[in-house]
Parts: structure tokens; sequence; C-alpha cells
């Protein structure tokens, strides 16, 4: 253990991921009673367009669809109905909540897993990736959520982690509409100088799947780059309530 993680047990309390309060060291999930409650009931709901569970929908961005064999993802992100999702996501996000990062990797990876068993894709053929926050938002909240899961997925799997892309736009993907999110994306990202496409197959992580122009931009650079195949993994995936693609 680090002395900064020895330190940090002594100071502070460890606490609810959803309502802050105080938790035991060594209960499993993150979350007082009442919140693992309603963490039961999230990880229930079914997606709004086939009605199916999240293991068995299959529904997915219209630019996914086209352009991915498989994209993988956990749970469902429902920003309208669900509080437990957004609270999820903002201690995700905006918190260095090292709880968060590592029980939504360790769905992330679970779903992972099961996906690649059901297409026969050995997994240790891969390294790990991410689409990194743009700097206004790193400045900010000093970490970036995609990066530490990726880490984590890849500690978790025993694969490599690789830093393939800079993010040297301006703009929040979250305020733009899925044309400008297009556009945006091709402003934001470009590979590393010094990457080099060693690996040849990669799991791309993002926390959360919305329109989807970010992991397929991204894929793009690394395909450019020789890679033979890019797998989107993500944390979360919208749950739409329109029909028809999206
Ligand atoms: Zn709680
Ligand atoms: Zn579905």
């Amino acid at each position: 253990m680090k002395i900064s993680e020895i330190l940090r047990r002594m100071l502070l309390p460890r606490v609810c991921l959803l309502c802050d309060e105080t938790i035991d060291r060594d209960k499993e999930i993150p979350f007082c009673e009442d919140c693992e409650k309603e963490w039961d009931n999230f990880i229930e709901i079914r997606c709004n367009r086939c009605g199916r569970d999240r293991y068995s929908c299959s529904c997915l961005p219209a630019l996914i669809k086209k352009n991915f064999d498989l994209a993988s993802w956990a749970v469902f992100y429902d920003t309208e109905s669900k509080e437990i999702a957004n609270s999820l996501v903002f201690a995700l996000k905006y918190q260095r909540y090292r709880d968060a990062i590592r029980f939504c990797t360790e769905i992330m990876r679970d779903m992972l897993l099961e996906n690649c068993r059901k297409r026969g894709i050995n997994y240790k053929e891969f390294a790990v990736t991410y689409t990194p926050r743009g700097s206004i938002k790193r400045r900010l909240y000093t970490y970036d959520q995609a990066r530490e899961m990726a880490k984590y997925l890849a500690e978790l799997l025993d694969i490599d982690f690789v830093e393939a892309f800079k993010n040297i736009g301006n703009k929040e993907q979250k305020r733009l509409s899925a044309i400008e999110r297009r556009k945006n994306a091709q402003r934001s990202y470009v590979l590393k100088k010094n990457f080099e496409n060693k690996h040849k197959k990669y799991f791309l992580v993002d926390d959360i799947m919305t329109t989807g122009s970010t992991l397929l931009y991204c894929s793009r650079l690394l395909i450019s780059a020789g890679a033979t195949e890019v797998i989107p993994v993500t944390y979360a995936k919208d749950n739409y309530k329109t029909k028809g693609d999206y």
C-alpha cells in the first residue's frame, strides 16, 4: 500500500458513493444499506427501446453499429428517471473517488469478459487505451476518469495500458448536438507523437457512450496507425427514450 493511501485511510472515513454517509472500510459494495437497495434496482433497469435487460440488449448508436463489430458497455445511463446513475457518474467525474473508479471498472470488466466469451475473442491479444478529457476539464478536476478506468481495467485483465491520444480541443462534447459532436471530435483528438502501434488490437475506454462520435473518431486514428481491431468499452450507455437509430 502506498503511503498516500495509508494516510488517506487514517484521515478520511470511507463514505457511500451516493449519499456521503460513512460506511465500513471492508464493505464490499461502496454504498450504505439504503443506497445498496437503490443500486440493486438501478442495475435491473431495462432498455427503453427493446425492453431487454443489460445482458441481452444489443441496441447501439447508429454510428457505433455501422462501424464496429462489438461495443461493450455495462449499465444503462438514464438521466431523466434515475438519480443513482447521475450520482455515480458525478462521483466518477468530479470527485477523486477511488472507490467509484474501482467499482465501475469492475462492472465494466465483467461485461467485457462476458462479451468476449460470447464472441470467442481472446482479450489477452488486446491493449487498453482511452479517450482523454480536454485540458479545461483536466485542470479543473486534476484527474481523468476515463484514464483511471482504462488503467485499472488493464491491471485487472493483466494486459498493457497505452497512452494513444492527446486531446487538443477546448469544447465539451456534452453541450453539443450530434453533428457538432462529430466535428468537435475531429478537432479534438490527435495521436500522441510517440505513439507506436505495437499491439494492433485495442480496447478503447470511455465512461459514457452517447452518440459514439468520440469513440468512432479515436478508433479511426488507431486504425490509420495500423491497428487491426478496436472495441469500444464503456461503463454506461445512454438509455434513450426515442425510437429508431440514434
Ligand atoms: Zn448512501
Ligand atoms: Zn435495447
